[in-house]
């Protein structure tokens, strides 16, 4: 325990974590109302860096968005203090210099790690006399006892007002912050992302938000499942969402505004609506971990525990580089590498191929992704990561063809040439299925298949096929039927969709009633 010493200063610690921001900000909300000094923590943890799904390239998000804030706070005279270690060393060391009085933070619905961190953290308050307070986050419930009422509760919270940014911090606190730190700390499989179109900072999030409400939502509704082209066809706020640069609240508000600007234009809501709804997915999925962390680990329904077990690791090291010899699979993976960011749908292909084509366990290719993703959201993350792979027992099975969704997404292949150079000479018509090619076009455009490009890795009808029978196996299991019941009454999605469902031509859906 902790030796309170009455000649130290009287503190308030808001402890930053994934609420890299000063407004629409609860725990510095409630901070300032009381008359001791704040102190704003980011503490980088070694130890959280070296799981299996966090990467340099999240980190370097992470720490271009903390210069800025640091800039933000010292205009309001108390810097950011920055530090490197193990949180509850770092809070034993501040209080030899402080009385830590309060730490606000927000509740985080993370992995099972930051879960057990935060714990931690609570028990050390809680033996040292230190009042910990937690806010809600997100339209995430803790403690909810049924999800027949979220929906309802979530909209509220996320329509009443946000809350004004911290005024001031009354007396500044002197603590010298620790460097940013270096390589070493990371998993070296993964290489940083090039920031292109994806920047920390604060305000970096403002002018894509403003872009895309004043302009390319316009794109958003017939382009948002196209493979990423020039013009930005969906909003790219989700590592501004995952990292807490902006609220959610913000945005609902901004697009009430557009919407009252455009006088019930059906374009502006429809387009508007779509994006809203994506962000109600976006609570929705995080629930669901709130409410069954294991499913970082576990299958939602455990009959598919053991499922895909066995692993073909030239399949994964070809899928990993976006050498399996489709050319949308490969130029999907190519871009993810590049950027750390991709769109819904070209996420969804490229795990439904490792799942059900090369039958890689969801475990091992979701850490995987989540390190490639800038905007790794673990709620959103490990869900749909089930989702695509079959093993949630509540959703329908959807299969995607990348050949398939080639042709309908890249019909030229505009995309694939881009970020697949070796087929950039492919003429039009073999660039779906350039392995078809007859002898006399390789030789004119100077190609070789199995040379230049490899031939496909796995024959798409019969992996499908196999897959199928897999799954149907799990499914025919005593019980599977009465366990999804209970899968959907506590992680279901209580919607209502009343519309004729449209089964896409793109994806194989497997029919198991
Ligand atoms: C296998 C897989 C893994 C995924 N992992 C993540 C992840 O780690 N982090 C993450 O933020 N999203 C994840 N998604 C969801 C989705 O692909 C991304 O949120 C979206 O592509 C981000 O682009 P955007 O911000 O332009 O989306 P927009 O279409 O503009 O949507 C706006 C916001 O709504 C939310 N959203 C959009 N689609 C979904 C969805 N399907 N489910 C839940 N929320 C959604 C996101 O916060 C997004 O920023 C994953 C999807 C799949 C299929």
């Amino acid at each position: 325990m902790i030796k309170k010493n009455t000649n130290l200063t009287n503190i308030s610690i808001v402890w930053l974590k994934k609420d890299l921001r000063i407004h629409d900000h609860e725990p510095f909300f409630e901070a300032q109302k009381l008359d001791i000094p704040i102190l704003p923590l980011y503490v980088f943890e070694p130890e959280y860096w070296k799981q299996p799904y966090s990467s340099i390239r999240q980190w370097k998000f992470i720490e271009q968005t903390l210069v800025e804030l640091n800039q933000k706070l010292t205009n309001k005279d108390q810097p950011l203090v920055f530090k490197c270690g193990n949180i509850l060393k770092v809070l034993t060391d501040f209080s030899n210099h402080f009385n830590i009085i309060h730490i606000f933070a927000h509740e985080e619905t993370g992995t099972m790690w930051t879960y057990k961190r935060d714990q931690q953290v609570i028990d050390w308050c809680k033996k040292n006399n230190i009042q910990y307070h937690a806010y809600p986050y997100n339209g995430v419930i803790r403690y909810l006892k049924t999800r027949d009422h979220w929906q309802k509760i979530r909209t509220k919270r996320l329509h009443s007002s946000t809350i004004p940014e911290i005024v001031n911090f009354k007396i500044p606190l002197k603590m010298k912050s620790d460097s940013f730190p270096t390589h070493e700390y990371f998993n070296h499989n993964i290489t940083d992302a090039e920031q292109t179109y994806l920047k920390g900072g604060h305000t970096y999030a403002q002018k894509i938000l403003l872009n895309f409400l004043s302009q390319d939502y316009r794109y958003y509704l017939k382009y948002r499942s196209k493979p990423p082209s020039n013009h930005q066809s969906t909003s790219r706020m989700s590592p501004y969402l995952t990292y807490g640069l902006l609220s959610v609240k913000e945005i609902y508000r901004l697009i009430q505004e557009k919407l009252n600007e455009s006088y019930s234009n059906k374009f502006v809501e429809h387009s508007l609506s779509a994006f809203e709804s994506r962000l109600m997915w976006r609570c929705h999925f995080i629930q669901k971990l709130e409410d069954q962390p294991n499913i970082e680990i576990e299958s939602m329904h455990p009959s598919f525990n053991g499922f895909n077990q066995t692993f073909n690791k030239d399949y994964f090291d070809a899928w990993k580089v976006g050498l399996t010899g489709f050319p949308l699979i490969d130029a999907s993976m190519r871009y993810l590498l590049k950027f750390g960011w991709i769109n819904f749908r070209m996420r969804a292909m490229l795990s439904s191929f490792a799942a059900y084509n090369l039958q890689i366990n969801w475990q091992v290719f979701g850490n995987y992704l989540a390190q490639l993703f800038i905007d790794f959201e673990p709620g959103i993350h490990f869900s749909q990561i089930q989702m695509q792979s079959g093993v949630t027992g509540i959703n329908a099975i959807r299969i995607y063809n990348p050949i398939k969704q080639a042709s309908e997404h890249d019909p030229d292949g505009v995309f694939v040439k881009k970020h697949v150079p070796e087929l950039s000479n492919i003429p039009k018509e073999w660039i779906l299925e350039p392995w078809k090619m007859p002898k006399e076009i390789q030789k004119k455009c100077n190609f070789v298949p199995g040379i230049d490009y490899p031939y496909p890795i796995v024959d798409f009808q019969t992996s499908s096929k196999q897959a199928k029978e897999i799954i149907s196996h799990f499914r025919k299991k005593a019980g599977f039927k009465e366990t999804s019941k209970k899968v959907y009454k506590k992680l279901g999605s209580r919607k209502k969709n009343n519309k004729t469902k449209t089964v896409n031509k793109n994806q194989i859906e497997l029919n198991f009633s």
